[in-house]
């Protein structure tokens, strides 16, 4: 950025309105940070970080260089997954002598498959404010340029790193029809493509979101049976950080199941379960396992 553009937005008549605003004391602030470039910082989270008391954050080296770019130097309290409880009372201390408090995480939004979400929780139950300040969220990011049409989305976040954990852990992910969210870290990325091609239909869409916001940013969307070969296809593809988004399952159609069921039953009383649920399959245009599998649990109930 010029100086020029630098002081063009110092100038801005919104930077008036925002020294305005209200910012109560006794708060925690949960202020979400850039993924990746620095200059997405938004200027609320500039202004909050900037009149806090000090700083709450997963660590306070990378927060530090964060803050110096800003031209900010507010005193750092590290609060990572191995303290967030005892953290948790000074801050509560702090914020009840009527102190402004920030909570951040390296990289993105607080709390979000980062730590932060004990410290508000004891905030909120010691019934002090919260005030989140929006901003970057990689899941999200990711979400709004894959071109996935979905209305819902499943945030999962990391998989288990075991082989055997995240293929169970996936099965139970097969029947879920909204859009799927995962982090993955670079060492992980391909035994993650490779499991999720080994668990769910080999036509759905994935994405990779790779090094979002910064220099090498990639986001490639293929067909879960080509998504091992892309990652192998050039090497720089395991490197970075990346969000895996995944179709979800088709969803039920509730009007043709009826029907089929209704056609199973009749077929039932006259022929055998086989060859019910073969006529069913031709007469709906279903698949015949799903329908067998059900004409069993019919015939059962008879
Ligand atoms: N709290 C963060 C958020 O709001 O997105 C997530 C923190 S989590 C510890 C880090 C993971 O987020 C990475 O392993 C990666 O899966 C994802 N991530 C973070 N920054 C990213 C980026 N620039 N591009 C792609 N994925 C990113």
């Amino acid at each position: 950025m010029t100086a020029q553009a630098t002081s063009s937005i110092a100038n801005l008549p919104v930077m008036g309105e925002m020294a305005h605003q209200s910012y109560p004391s006794a708060t925690l602030y949960v202020v979400a940070t850039p993924i990746g470039n620095v200059t997405d910082i938004s200027l609320r989270a500039l202004h909050v970080l900037s009149l806090v008391n000090a700083v709450a954050c997963e660590d306070t080296r990378n927060t530090a260089q964060l803050m110096t770019r800003f031209g900010l130097h507010q005193p750092l309290i590290a609060a990572h997954q191995h303290n967030e409880r005892e953290v948790a009372e000074t801050l509560i201390a702090r914020l009840q002598a009527g102190e402004r408090i920030a909570l951040v995480s390296d990289a993105g939004t607080p709390a979000v498959s980062d730590p932060g979400a004990r410290i508000v929780d004891a905030v909120r139950a010691a019934g002090l404010r919260v005030l989140p300040l929006p901003g970057a969220s990689a899941a999200v990011t990711a979400l709004s340029a894959s071109g996935l049409v979905n209305d819902q989305f499943y945030f999962v976040g990391f998989l288990p790193a075991k082989a055997k954990q995240r293929e169970n852990f996936l099965t139970t992910l097969r029947a879920v029809t909204a859009t799927m969210v995962f982090y993955e870290a670079p060492h992980r990325i391909l035994d993650c493509a490779s499991a999720l091609a080994a668990v769910f239909e080999r036509e759905r869409q994935v994405v990779f979101a790779r090094e979002l916001t910064k220099m090498f940013e990639e986001i490639h969307r293929c067909p879960l049976s080509e998504a091992v070969a892309w990652l192998k296809a050039d090497g720089h593809r395991e490197k970075g950080e990346f969000v895996v988004l995944l179709e979800g399952a088709p969803a039920a159609d509730e009007e043709n199941d009826a029907e089929a069921e209704r056609i199973l039953k009749i077929l039932l009383v006259e022929c055998p379960v086989k060859q019910a649920a073969n006529l069913a399959a031709q007469i709906t245009g279903r698949k015949k396992n799903a329908l067998y599998e059900r004409a069993l649990q019919l015939k059962e109930a008879m």
